[in-house]
């Protein structure tokens, strides 16, 4: 099922396993990943959070940019399951003591999702789901309001705004379960910590998350 397959970046062959997993030895030399301990600290300067997963950074490198894009406007599910998973094949599989650990995609308003026709942080989800045996539970949060962009919001105004935007439905929580939050990019940390405080406010326990990329 894994090889071979096409780099990402050019289209080539990937005959065999590369390092990146993802993309040929030529289009990943200057990857600006985060696959080390770098990411996590990052991570959780951000928000305050058990674990953390991250892939790579985000700043000024063009090809992981519209690597982002496509996944996100482009409708390419299949790329976004493959991010995911390769973020799952770079990342050791937390292990809490005891309870389950699910996966839980940062979520679209449904209206925007019925515009887009999917939601991206679901198929990374998946991607990430498949590489570390986790089930994803794709319904467990939903986006309360749709006519909230945070793009121009201060730090301190984006936390503000954010924290009422998302809820957690009980019954998609078992008692126990570990929440890992997915999404595609990560930029302050405020959605993750609201996702992640609707989680613990339904009763489950956020564990932490894990993004494609830190902006
Ligand atoms: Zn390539």
């Amino acid at each position: 099922m894994l090889w071979p397959r096409h780099c990402v970046g050019c289209g080539d062959w990937l005959a065999g396993p590369t390092d990146w997993g993802i993309g040929c030895p030529r289009c990943t030399l200057d990857w600006p990943d985060l696959l080390g301990v770098a990411g996590p600290i990052l991570m959780k300067e951000r928000c305050r959070l058990e674990f953390g997963a991250v892939g790579f950074r985000l700043r000024g490198h063009a090809l992981l940019k519209a690597q982002l894009s496509e996944i996100k406007y482009g409708g390419n599910r299949r790329l976004a399951w493959r991010w995911g998973h390769w973020l799952g094949n770079h990342v050791p599989l937390p292990a809490p003591e005891n309870g389950r650990v699910i996966l839980v995609p940062v979520p679209l308003h449904w209206r925007k999702r019925a515009q887009r026709g999917y939601n991206q942080a679901e198929w990374i989800a998946r991607g990430l789901g498949s590489a570390w045996g986790l089930p994803v539970a794709a319904r467990a949060l939903k986006r309360t309001r749709h006519d909230v962009s945070l793009t121009h919001l201060s730090r301190a105004s984006r936390a503000e705004t954010v924290r009422e935007l998302y809820a957690a439905h009980r019954v998609a929580l078992q008692h126990d379960d570990h929440v890992i939050v997915v999404d595609d990019v990560m930029t302050t940390g405020a959605t993750l910590s609201a996702c992640g405080a609707a989680i613990r406010a339904a009763g489950g326990r956020w564990l932490g998350a894990a993004v494609l990329a830190l902006a």
